[in-house]
């Protein structure tokens, strides 16, 4: 699966499957995730802000949120409307520290981001089985 030219790996799926799990709606418009018999979710989609080039802020769960696919592709056609609708929700100080983070350096790790997020849902939300 890919995401325009970038490549969406096991720690992304795990990391999708927590932001999906933590949020449970999409956070613009409501609508519900819906989930399998094993509770993983099966519907909506995990949206950076700060886009996934950002190595440092990939795996931020504040940069993250879940939101449906009309949502998502209308904050990727409308990135001003979709910083007000961050800073509305966050505030400032959040989106601020996220830009800040975004631009830093971190060495790209997958496989420590994976077993990071598989222990993180297997903490998190323990009912949650077959990721
Ligand atoms: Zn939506």
């Amino acid at each position: 699966m890919s995401w325009g030219k970038i490549k969406i790996d096991k720690a992304d799926k795990l990391f999708s499957i927590w932001i999906r799990l933590r949020d449970r709606e999409c956070r613009r418009c409501h609508s519900k995730v819906r989930f399998n018999a094993n509770g993983l979710p099966v519907s909506h989609q995990n949206s950076h802000f700060k886009g996934r080039r950002k190595e440092s802020t990939r795996f931020m769960p504040e940069n993250c949120d879940t939101l449906c696919t009309g949502c998502h592709g209308w904050f990727t056609e409308n990135p001003i409307q979709h910083e007000k609708w961050q800073r509305e929700t966050k505030g400032d100080k959040v989106v601020d520290q996220v830009t800040y983070w975004s631009n830093l350096y971190k060495k790209k790790d997958r496989e420590a981001e994976a077993i990071y997020w598989r222990e993180r849902i297997k903490q998190d939300y323990p009912d949650v089985t077959g990721y």
